[in-house]
């Protein structure tokens, strides 16, 4: 097959192209805007294979869309484009309603239209996984898990315009019967993470030792999937799910952002040890929660467990060693983000409290 990743330079598309590239025969087609988040150096491992192409293009250009649709003929669309960062959202949340929302719609028709195109032997068997976040169910509190069934209840600029891309894609399919799945998914962390990121940022701030940013008490707590694990699940979706459902993505691995600072800490420790003596750990520093942060996501992962036979292949503790050792490796990789693009300042705060 060939298919279309839409925001392939991210973090999770990244993957997603390179798991095609390495580990299936089928083709890709990236297509990506190229926005801050965006790192073409993340495709380097699969950018020369003839199985791998790149466009840049905005999903809200639809004549962009129709033309790229028209000559690379795609059998199936992955669609990760997105603002994603909760936030950057609370700063500025028109950028996040135009691609999530406006750029997803746009992306719908171009499709629709494509596909309507289509020889019948094409048009039966295409179809757009349309990639989204468990961000979109709202807070849990102590107990319980989201499932597929749970009802949608954001609370962000971002999960909101997440939520909304995700409506527009189950109408699509009620509507129009455009063949549409949807994945939600919890944390991702892994290696090509931009340091805005709290895993990414916090071993980065380590290696410089600058201090740890912890919001709040570090009570919050999310459930943690390996970058690699859901790539895997995407292209299970893409094969195996049924048309109109969604699936949540989660590896079971829930940790409060606490936890999470202490484990990168205990791996540093570990493998590079403070030059200036004593331990990581000691850089934690509290700061000022994000306005109307969530407590906590969970995932209930028995649909994709049962129904596809996908589960996640890392712990978190497999996983982030892997990751601390992979930003330890590839300071060719992040430092000049960090020197460029994101020096770690603090995003997210509202004006009133910002002092
Ligand atoms: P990312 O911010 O790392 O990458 C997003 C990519 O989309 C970038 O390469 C960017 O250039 C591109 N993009 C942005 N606007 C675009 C536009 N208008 N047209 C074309 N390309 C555009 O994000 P990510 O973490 O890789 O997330 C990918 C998807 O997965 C998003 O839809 C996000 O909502 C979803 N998701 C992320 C997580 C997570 O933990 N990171 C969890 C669940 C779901």
């Amino acid at each position: 097959m060939k298919l279309l990743v839409t925001g392939g330079a991210g973090f999770i598309g990244s993957a997603v192209c390179r798991e095609i590239i390495t580990h299936t025969d089928h083709s890709v087609v990236n297509l990506d805007k190229l926005t801050y988040a965006a790192n073409l150096a993340s495709l380097d491992p699969v950018s020369s294979d003839p199985r791998y192409r790149f466009v840049q293009l905005d999903i809200c250009d639809r004549l962009g869309l129709d033309a790229v649709f028209n000559a690379e003929r795609p059998d199936a669309i992955l669609h990760l484009a997105a603002e994603s960062h909760v936030d950057r959202s609370i700063n500025g949340p028109a950028e996040f309603i135009h691609t999530n929302i406006l750029g997803t719609y746009t992306l719908l028709e171009a499709a629709r239209d494509y596909r309507d195109g289509l020889p019948s032997s094409k048009r039966d068997s295409f179809r757009l996984l349309h990639v989204s976040t468990d961000e979109v169910f709202g807070a849990l509190g102590e107990e319980g898990l989201f499932t597929e069934t749970t009802s949608y209840d954001p609370t962000s600029p971002y999960s909101a315009s997440k939520a909304s891309s995700d409506h527009l894609v189950r109408a699509w399919n009620h509507t129009y019967e455009f063949p549409s799945l949807i994945s939600n998914c919890s944390n991702n962390y892994g290696p090509y993470h931009f340091p805005e990121k709290l895993i990414p940022l916090v071993i980065t701030n380590a290696v410089d030792e600058k201090p740890l940013p912890v919001y709040g008490k570090g009570a919050n707590v999310r459930d943690w999937l390996y970058v690699e694990d859901h790539a895997r699940a995407l292209l299970t979706i893409l094969s195996k799910g049924r048309i109109g459902e969604s699936y949540n993505v989660g590896g079971r691995n829930e940790r409060t952002n606490l936890q999470v600072v202490e484990g990168i800490c205990a791996h540093l420790d570990k493998l590079k040890p403070r030059n200036a003596g004593g331990q990581y750990a000691d850089l934690i520093e509290y700061v000022e929660d994000r306005p109307g942060h969530d407590y906590r996501y969970a995932i209930d992962a028995s649909k994709m467990e049962t129904e596809l036979d996908w589960r996640a292949q890392e712990t978190f503790d497999t996983g982030l060693e892997k990751t601390v050792r992979w930003y330890l490796a590839r300071e060719d990789w992040w430092r000049p983000l960090r020197e460029k693009k994101y020096d770690g300042e603090r995003l997210g705060v509202l004006k009133q409290n910002a002092g």
